[in-house]
Order: C-alpha cells, then structure tokens, then sequence
C-alpha cells in the first residue's frame, strides 16, 4: 500500500552543489516531514563550539566527511524525536556505506525501512559553479549565489543586513576534494540501495537546471502527486 507523505522516510543523495539541501526542504513542506540536514547539524555545532561541533570542524573545514560514528550517532539521537514519529527526509545522510549499514541498523531495530532514496546527478563543471559563487549569511543561514541569486546589495543579507560569506568548504581547492570524497565514498551506496529498488534518479540537465522542475521530476519519479 502506497504510504502517505506523512509516514515516508526518505533519503536525499547527490553531489555537494547538487541542489539537494533545497530540494530537501521543499519536498518536507509539501509531504509534512520532518528535514535532517546533518551539515546543517555540524555547522550549528561549529557554531555553538559543542565538542561534536570542534572535532567536526576538524574534518569538513578540509572537504572530508566527519567519522561514521559521530554522523551515524547523532541521526540516531536526532531520529528518536518526536518530530520525526510521521517520516522524515534525511539530507545529506547517510554518505559512506557504513553509515547506510548503520542507518538499516537503526532502522530494523524499530521494525522500519527506509522508502526512497532520491539520487540527484548533476555535471561536474556546472557544480563547481555552482558551489564558488556559493554565499551564505553568518548570522540566519539563508543562502545566496553570486550569479543566480544575489543578494539586493553586495555581501549583505537581504533577510536580516548580517554580512555574508563564503563556507571554507566552498572554496575551489575544497570543492574539488569534497567531489573525489562523493565519488569514492558516497556514489557506492547508490547501488547498495538500487539492490533493495527503492532508488529514485533524478538527472539535473541544462533542460532542467530549474529548482522548480527538479521537484516535478522528483515528484513524477516517486509517482507522489
Ligand atoms: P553538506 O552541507 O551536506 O554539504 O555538509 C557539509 C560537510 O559536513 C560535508 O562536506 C562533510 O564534511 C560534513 N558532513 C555532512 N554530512 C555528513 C555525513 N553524513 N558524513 C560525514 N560528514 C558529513
């Protein structure tokens, strides 16, 4: 029986530049579930200077993926929310195999699986793009682009007037090594989940390079109206 928006749970894989943290919160607005980012979850403890925040640091400042223990036990915690009771969509979770296991693992203790998991593919130039012309504000998080969506007056936020900035892995030398990490570490787990057909591919092409009919194809893809 198909599920309703409410009961799904739901990964969102792709490439750092890919569009999947935007995509991720659209899709939990419209099915009513809840939006784990765990970049979103390291940058606030970077921020807060939590010890999980200080040893995180560590990892992402130079493009590598934080260790499968701390990522896989903090989902964990997070999942257990009541928030979460009516699904959930996970973005930027898991990123290694290991952490597919753990998140299986997690998940069979409570007698659940997960239902899609979204595989967004984009062209690497385009994500270079992308990703360098990236900004974000330092004091609420909104996100701006140099190029396709600029703030209203250079470097300052057009929600709150903080200044704005560039992520220290959004800088060219980074992006390139957070891509070799994807390609080895995270595009594996693709076909772990395409085993179990639970994938859904969602291709970003210059015809659709649109945030808007990406979620259409998305939708489309996992035959949710
Ligand atoms: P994101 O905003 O999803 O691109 O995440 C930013 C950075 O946080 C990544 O480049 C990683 O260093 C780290 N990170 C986020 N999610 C994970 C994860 N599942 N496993 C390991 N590191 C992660």
């Amino acid at each position: 029986m198909m599920k309703t928006g409410k009961q799904m749970k739901i990964v969102i894989i792709g490439p750092p530049g890919a569009g999947k943290g935007t995509q991720a919160k659209i899709i939990s607005e419209r099915l009513g579930l809840f939006h784990i980012s765990t970049g979103d979850i390291f940058r606030k403890a970077i921020k807060d200077q939590t010890p999980v925040g200080v040893e995180a640091k560590k990892y992402i400042d130079k493009g590598a993926l934080v260790p499968d223990e701390i990522t896989a036990g903090i989902i964990k915690d997070r999942i257990a929310y009541k928030d979460c009771d009516e699904g959930y969509i996970l973005d930027g979770f898991p990123r290694t195999i290991g952490q597919a296991r753990a998140l299986d693992n997690i998940l069979a203790d409570k007698g659940e699986t997960i239902d899609y998991v979204i595989n967004i593919s984009l062209d690497e130039d385009t994500l270079i793009k992308r990703m360098g012309g990236r900004r974000i504000c330092d004091s609420c998080g909104a996100l701006y682009h140099i190029d396709d969506y600029p703030p209203k007056k250079d470097g300052e936020c057009d929600k709150c007037g903080a200044a704005l900035s560039q992520r220290e892995d959004d800088k060219e030398d980074t992006i390139r090594r957070r891509l070799t990490v994807y390609k080895e570490q995270t595009l594996p787990i693709i076909s772990y989940y395409k085993d179990k057909g639970i994938v859904v591919e969602v291709l970003v092409d210059k015809d659709n390079d649109v945030k808007e009919l990406v979620t259409e194809v998305i939708f489309k893809a996992m035959g949710v109206s």
